[in-house]
């Protein structure tokens, strides 16, 4: 059935996957005030969540944790914890229903593949994985799926290997009808050389002459066709990793398409994260995105709570549209 919402969001896949040029598409539109399941006393905002944040305690109660949720003013969820067709220990097609029910959108999917060093022998392996892992989140709607870990990369020739399973994974994501993305944590900042035995964060240690320096996050955007493979920027982790997220959404905005906004534990307390500049700069540079709140390191208070932070801080600063 062809609605304004299924319209929206084969518009909006077909943005991730670079087949269009125009920047107004996104999910971030497929819950607009006025959609089916959009509470009228919640915020005007689309604020989405990644499940991980809560871990343990949404797998006790599944359904009874949506509806916290979605009262707290999310709309939009990104899994995690994929295995074998469950999302922790719920059936994914059970999951939709009860994020129907409550009246949440699950565009985006974080899932690892069974490798983390990539060599011709366990190519076939991962592909294998990526085509269960696309048809599984194509039936419940899923848009973006989405690598979370980072892969093994010492050397340059390493990043070119890791850019070919990239796009591989990306064309079977893409033959399912959703996009391949890429998750980053500090790690991809650091530097490799060609012929490299090591990944160094401090690129003085491959000595003064070193040759064809280059950092790994860089190497992927390079090794990777931009109509197969998506980036989603974890500006949190990218400060960690010492660089600046604002300059990398500047640098990539065509590649960047999705972020995770994520603090030292719940949003805007660390005082470290210039969250103002972070938005202002996606909605200049990059225009319509999709984002999800990640939270760890709270202390004295639940998983649920944390997140609840985070939502009112999102809700309340005026940067955020
Ligand atoms: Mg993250």
């Amino acid at each position: 059935m062809t609605n304004r919402r299924n319209f929206l969001r084969n518009a909006s896949l077909l943005a991730a996957g670079g087949l269009l040029a125009g920047k107004t598409n996104s999910v971030s539109a497929a819950a607009m005030p006025g959609t089916p399941g959009m509470s009228k006393s919640a915020s005007s905002k689309v604020i989405g969540l990644q499940i991980y944040s809560l871990g343990q305690e949404l797998h006790d109660d599944v359904p009874g944790g949506l509806k916290k949720i979605k009262a707290m003013g999310y709309t939009t969820l990104e899994l995690a914890g994929y295995n074998d067709g469950k999302i922790g220990k719920t059936p994914m097609a059970e999951f939709k229903r009860m994020c129907d029910d409550v009246g949440l959108l699950i565009p985006s999917t974080h899932v690892n593949p069974p490798a983390r060093e990539y060599t011709s022998s366990n190519k076939t392996q991962i592909m294998d994985f990526w085509k269960k892992a696309a048809d599984d989140h194509a039936k419940i709607g899923v848009k973006y799926l989405i690598q979370p870990g980072q892969p093994v990369t010492r050397s340059t020739e390493e990043m070119a290997y890791v850019g070919e399973i990239f796009n591989g994974a990306g064309e079977i994501a893409k033959a399912a009808g959703l996009a391949f993305g890429y998750h980053n944590h500090a790690g991809e900042f650091a530097w490799v050389q060609p012929g490299g035995t090591e990944a160094q964060t401090d690129r003085r240690r491959f000595g003064r002459d070193a040759k064809g320096l280059e950092v790994i996050y860089d190497a992927m955007l390079r090794h990777t066709d931009p109509s197969l493979v998506f980036f989603e920027l974890d500006v949190y982790w990218a400060v960690m990793g010492q660089v600046d997220p604002v300059e990398y959404m500047r640098k990539y905005n065509n590649r960047i398409r999705v972020l995770h906004i994520k603090d030292r534990a719940v949003l805007g307390q660390s005082g470290m994260m210039n969250f103002e500049m972070i938005f202002n700069t996606a909605y200049y540079a990059i225009g319509s995105f999709d984002y999800f709140v990640e939270l760890e390191g709270i202390r004295n208070m639940t998983q649920f709570e944390g997140v609840k932070g985070c939502a009112d801080y999102l809700i309340k600063a005026p940067f955020v549209r």
